[in-house]
C-alpha cells in the first residue's frame, strides 16, 4: 500500500454520472485524483467530457463517507464490524421471513451501482429472499419509456446508438433538457446541426439552451405531448405521407391505430397543447421530408400520468413513418443515472428476470429454479411505489436499500419517510449517510464505481468495463460483496470471487447477454446488447425483424390522459430537472468543492412576467405550497420559463426540495411518480 502511495497510476473507468456512458482514463497518486482523460478510442464520448465526469470526483475522498457499517441503538447509531452488521441483517431478515412470509421484504437496487451487482441484488430477492419484490430507481424515471417501447417495438433500449443521433436528418428532442443532463451527448447534436445541416426541433417547457439553438422550438402545454404527438401522426397518415411499404411488411395493426387517432384532429390538438395548427403541420412536414428521424426523449415525457403512453404514441409515430431499422431513424429513451438502464437490463423489476423474461412465465421460471435451486413466485412483486403503500398498509416489514436516497428522490417525500418510519426492519447500503439512511437500522457502508470493478451499460445498450483505481475507504466494500456476504450469512453459497463470475452466470442464463464477455469488453472495448452467442453484438436494432414471435413490430392505440395541472387555489405550474453542474439529489456533486462552490444552491426560476406580476425579482425569498408539503427558495427571474410555470432544479436536497411538493399520482401504467404534474401556490417571504 505504500508503494502504491507513491507512484502515479492511470486507470480506466467509466463515468459514474449520467447515461451517455463517457469513459476515461484516471490518473490517480495514492488516493489523490490528479486529472481525467478521455481517450479517442471512448467509444461513446471520445476525447469529450463533460464537468461532472472531469471534475465530480471529490466525494470518494469526502470525509463524509461512511467507512464502518452502523447499527442503531435507540436514537444513534453506533460502529460496529462486518461480523456483527452481517449477524443482525441476516438473523433480521430470517425472522421476518419466518414470521410474515417472503413478501413481507423488499429490495430497491441501485442504478449506480453495475451490472453484476444488478443481478446479484435481483438474485437476492428471488433466491435468498424467495419473492419478486425487487425495483430500481428506472421507477422514478424511464419505466414508462421502457414499456411504450416493448409495446411497439420489443425491447426497451435505444434503437440504435450515438452515431445514429448524429447522423440523422432530424432530430427532435421533448421533454429533455439535453444540454445539461446529458452534455456529451448534446454536443454531439450541436455539432450535427452546426456542419452537417442536421435540423433540430425542440419541445420542451423551458427554453433552454437546446431550445435557443433549435430550427423550431415548440412550447406546448405542460402533459399534452400525447396529443400532439397523436395529431401530427394523423395528419402524415391524412397526407398520405406515411411508409406504407415498411408498414405493410414489418407492423401489424394499422387499421386499429388509424381509427384509435381519429379524434386527434390539428382543431383538437390546437385547443388542448397550445401549439399552432401551422405549427403542428409544420412539425409533419418536417418528419415528411426528413430522409431519417430519431426522436430523443426524457423525464418531461415520462413522468406525467401518461408517461407510458406518450413513449408509445412516439413509438406508433416512428413506426408509420418508417423510422426504424435503419441508421439515422429510431427512438432514444436518454437514460439518467449510469446505470439506469443496467439495473433494469439485469432484472432488478419485479416483473421481470434479467433479459426482460417474465417471472411469470414458467419455462422461464423454471430455468432460473433449477439454477438457483428454489422455488421462485410466479406473481410479479411489487415496484418501489408499491413497497411504500405496503409497508404503510402493514404488509411490507423490512426493506434492504442499496444506493437510493428514496426518501428524498421519490416523490411526496412526507409520504415516503413516514412509511419508513413504519418499518420493522430497514437497511441501507450507501456511501454515504444519507437522508434516507437516516432512518435505517443498519448502515451499510459501499464503494463507489473507482473502488471497484463491473460493468456499466450506457443509454446506447454499450457495456463498458471499469477498473479499480482506488482501494475501498476504510472498511466500505463494494455492493457486490455485501450482496454476498449476505447471501452467505443466509444459507446460500455464492462464493464469486471476482465480478467476471458473476457477469458469466447472467450472460448464461439469459439470451439477451449470451454474447458479452469481459474479455470482449477489455479497455476502451465495449459490447452492445443483445449479444448472440458468437459474440456479435448489436450498434442498429430491428434492421431485418422486430424480436416478436412474428418479427413485426405493433401499432399500439393510445388515449391521452389529462394532467391534474393547475386550479384556481394552486394556480402555478412547477416543472423540475437537472442542472449541468449537479447530478440528481446531488449527494455526491455537493461534495465536490469545485461544483458546490460554483452552483451552491438550488434556485426558483420565475417568468418575468410572473415576478412582476407577484411584486419579485431575482433574489427574493419565497414559498411554495402544494397539497403535500412546502419549500422555501431563492427566485431567479429568468425567460427560460413562461408564464405561470415555475422551475425548480431537483440537487438541493435541504429547505428547497421539489419533493416536498410533488404529489402520489403516478403513470398508470408503471408507477413512475407524475412528478412533472405539480401545482403549487406562491407566498412572498422576502423581496429583498
Ligand atoms: Fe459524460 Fe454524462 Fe459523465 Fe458528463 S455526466 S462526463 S456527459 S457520462
Amino acid at each position: 500500500a505504500a508503494m502504491r502511495e507513491e507512484r502515479i497510476e492511470k486507470t480506466k473507468t467509466v463515468c459514474t454520472y449520467c447515461g451517455v456512458g463517457c469513459s476515461f482514463d484516471v490518473w490517480t497518486k495514492g488516493r489523490k485524483i490528479l486529472k481525467v482523460q478521455p481517450q479517442p478510442e471512448s467509444p461513446a464520448n471520445g476525447i469529450a467530457t463533460c464537468v461532472k465526469g472531469k471534475f465530480g470526483w471529490d466525494y470518494v475522498n469526502s470525509p463524509e463517507r461512511l467507512t464502518k457499517p452502523l447499527v442503531r441503538k435507540g436514537d444513534i447509531f453506533v460502529e460496529v464490524t462486518w461480523d456483527e452488521a452481517l449477524t443482525v441483517v441476516s438473523e433480521k431478515m430470517k425472522t421476518i421471513k419466518a414470521e410474515y412470509g417472503s413478501d413481507a421484504l423488499g429490495v430497491v437496487a441501485s442504478s449506480k451501482a453495475t451490472n453484476e451487482e444488478a443481478y446479484l441484488m435481483q438474485k437476492f430477492a428471488r433466491q435468498v429472499l424467495g419473492t419478486n419484490n425487487i425495483d430500481n430507481c428506472s421507477r422514478y424515471c424511464q419505466s414508462p419509456a421502457t414499456k411504450g417501447l416493448f409495446r411497439t417495438v420489443g425491447y426497451g433500449g435505444d434503437a440504435g446508438s450515438f452515431s445514429d443521433i448524429e447522423s440523422a436528418n432530424l432530430v427532435i428532442t421533448i421533454g429533455s433538457n439535453t444540454a445539461e443532463s446529458h452534455p456529451v451527448l448534446a454536443s454531439k447534436i450541436k455539432r450535427a446541426h452546426k456542419l452537417n445541416g442536421q435540423r433540430l426541433i425542440v419541445v420542451d417547457l423551458r427554453k433552454h439552451e437546446m431550445a435557443e439553438r433549435a430550427d423550431l422550438f415548440v412550447h406546448p402545454k405542460a402533459g399534452s405531448d400525447l396529443v400532439w404527438l397523436s395529431a401530427v401522426t394523423k395528419y402524415i397518415i391524412d397526407q398520405g405521407w406515411l411508409d406504407i411499404k415498411f408498414i405493410n411488411n414489418r407492423v401489424n395493426g394499422f387499421d386499429d391505430y388509424v381509427q384509435s387517432l381519429e379524434k386527434y384532429t390539428l382543431e383538437y390538438a390546437e385547443a388542448e397543447t397550445g401549439i399552432s395548427r401551422d405549427v403542428l403541420i409544420q412539425l409533419a412536414e418536417e418528419i415528411h421530408k426528413a430522409k431519417g428521424t430519431v426522436i430523443c426523449w426524457a423525464m418531461g415525457v415520462t413522468q406525467q400520468k401518461g408517461g407510458s403512453d406518450t413513449s408509445t404514441a412516439i413509438s406508433n409515430l416512428l413506426l408509420a413513418t418508417g423510422n426504424y431499422g435503419r441508421h439515422g431513424t429510431g427512438a432514444y429513451p436518454l437514460r439518467g443515472h449510469n446505470n439506469v438502464q443496467g439495473a433494469s437490463d439485469f432484472g432488478c423489476m419485479p416483473d421481470n428476470f434479467p433479459g426482460y423474461e417474465k417471472v411469470a412465465n414458467s419455462d422461464v421460471r423454471k430455468r432460473y429454479e433449477e439454477t438457483w435451486q428454489v422455488k421462485i413466485p410466479a406473481e410479479p412483486g411489487l415496484n418501489n411505489h408499491e413497497m411504500v403503500e405496503a409497508i404503510h398498509d402493514g404488509q411490507l416489514k423490512a426493506l434492504y436499500l442499496q444506493g437510493e436516497d428514496m426518501g428524498i428522490v421519490d416523490s411526496n417525500i412526507n409520504h415516503v419517510q413516514s412509511a419508513f418510519e413504519k418499518l420493522d426492519f430497514f437497511v441501507v447500503q450507501d456511501l454515504f449517510l444519507t437522508r434516507t439512511a437516516e432512518y435505517a437500522d443498519v448502515v451499510l457502508p459501499a464503494s463507489p464505481s473507482l473502488e471497484k470493478e463491473g460493468t456499466f451499460t450506457n443509454t446506447e445498450r454499450r457495456l463498458q468495463r471499469i477498473y479499480q483505481v482506488l482501494e475501498p475507504l476504510g472498511n466500505s466494500k463494494p455492493d457486490w460483496q455485501i450482496t454476498s456476504l449476505l447471501a452467505d450469512r443466509l444459507g446460500f453459497n455464492w462464493s464469486y470471487s471476482y465480478p467476471g463470475d458473476i457477469m458469466a452466470e447472467a450472460a448464461k442464463l439469459s439470451e439477451l447477454f449470451h454474447g458479452v464477455r469481459y474479455e470482449k469488453m477489455e479497455g476502451y472495448g465495449s459490447q452492445q446488447w443483445p449479444a448472440t452467442e458468437d459474440t456479435t453484438d448489436s450498434s442498429l436494432l430491428f434492421t431485418e425483424t422486430f424480436p416478436f414471435d412474428d418479427g413485426k413490430a405493433r401499432f399500439f392505440p393510445v388515449d391521452w390522459t389529462r394532467p391534474t395541472g393547475t386550479n384556481d387555489e394552486y394556480d402555478l405550474h412547477i416543472n423540475n430537472g437537472r442542472l449541468l453542474e449537479h447530478f440528481h439529489e446531488g449527494n455526491m456533486t455537493y461534495k465536490s468543492e469545485g461544483i458546490k462552490r460554483k452552483t451552491p444552491r438550488a434556485f426558483i426560476e420565475v417568468s418575468p412576467e410572473l415576478a412582476e406580476e407577484r411584486g419579485i425579482k431575482t433574489g427574493s425569498l419565497i414559498r411554495l405550497v402544494s397539497p403535500h408539503g412546502a419549500a422555501k427558495g431563492h427566485v431567479l427571474v429568468t425567460e427560460r420559463v413562461a408564464g405561470n410555470e415555475l422551475y425548480l432544479p431537483m440537487n438541493d436536497n435541504g429547505e428547497t426540495a421539489i419533493n416536498q411538493l410533488t404529489s402520489t399520482e403516478t403513470d398508470k401504467d408503471t408507477d413512475t411518480p407524475a412528478y412533472k404534474d405539480t401545482a403549487v401556490r406562491m407566498e412572498v417571504l422576502e423581496v429583498e
